[in-house]
């Protein structure tokens, strides 16, 4: 948790907030050579009760990402009356696939076969179609979701054979680590290994998007080549549940 994110209540709140984030993506992109329009900001709305989810609504965002199924689920259905999809971006069991493939536009943590199988199954019974990204743990941290890098090649060959999956990239999730050094290379083995499967496999990456980089760090990410960045506390305030609730600790 983090002091300076102080809780957005109102539309002008979401407003300022949302907007000094994107300040600040088109300073790192111009930083790196990059134009700020290649970079998407994907509120994070996780925690954040659904009144206030609604407000944000309000002031325009159009896709917000969470963590788990069953809050999303919930939302969805809090939110129906308004303009919005659903990014899941948090670890999924099989077992929740269905309700995945019932309402969400994207899913960006897929890292098992077993899943993928799972979604496409469902997605083709309800008659829908899934954009996804491939999670890749470049941290070399046990505790962490996301296959390991060497891995990628063989899984997105896989994927064609699920045919309601649109793989749109990668994304990871990079070290929690105050050392800038340490979470730059994270950001950057992702798009090495972007590159490379550009380069070996095209028809396999899609646009070869990276969904990287979060309130903490999604500057360095930017300068790194994100193309998305998933950004909850900066926007909606700062949470009171550790990060360990998201990403168990081995
Ligand atoms: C919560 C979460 C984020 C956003 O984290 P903030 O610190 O709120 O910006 C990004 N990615 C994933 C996978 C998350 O679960």
């Amino acid at each position: 948790m983090d002091e300076r994110y102080a809780t957005a209540v109102t539309v002008a709140d979401f407003t300022r907030n949302a907007a000094a984030v994107r300040l600040r993506i088109a300073d790192a992109a111009r930083r790196a050579g990059r134009s700020p329009h290649d970079v998407t900001l994907l509120p994070v709305s996780k925690t954040v009760p659904t009144d206030r989810v609604r407000v944000a609504i309000d002031s325009g965002m159009r896709m917000l990402g969470e963590n788990k199924v069953q809050e999303a689920l919930r939302k969805h259905g809090e939110t129906a009356d308004l303009d919005v999809s659903w990014s899941i971006i948090g670890h999924l069991q099989t077992n929740k696939a269905r309700d995945v493939a019932s309402f969400a536009t994207e899913f960006q943590a897929l890292d098992r076969l077993r899943v993928a199988e799972a979604l496409d199954r469902r997605l083709r019974a309800a008659g829908r179609t899934l954009d996804v990204f491939v999670q890749v743990n470049t941290s070399a941290e046990d505790s962490k979701f996301g296959m390991p890098p060497e891995e990628l090649p063989t899984f997105l060959e896989a994927l064609p054979s699920y045919e309601t999956l649109r793989v749109r990239g990668l994304m990871t999730l990079a070290l929690l680590t105050p050392d800038d050094a340490r979470v730059r290379e994270c950001f950057s083995l992702l798009r090495a290994l972007r590159d490379r499967a550009r380069e070996d496999a095209p028809d396999l990456i899609g646009a070869g998007e990276l969904s990287m980089g979060m309130s903490g760090d999604y500057e360095i990410a930017v300068e790194e080549g994100a193309t998305c960045v998933r950004v909850g506390q900066a926007i909606f305030g700062a949470r009171s549940l550790p990060d360990s609730h998201y990403w168990p600790e081995g």
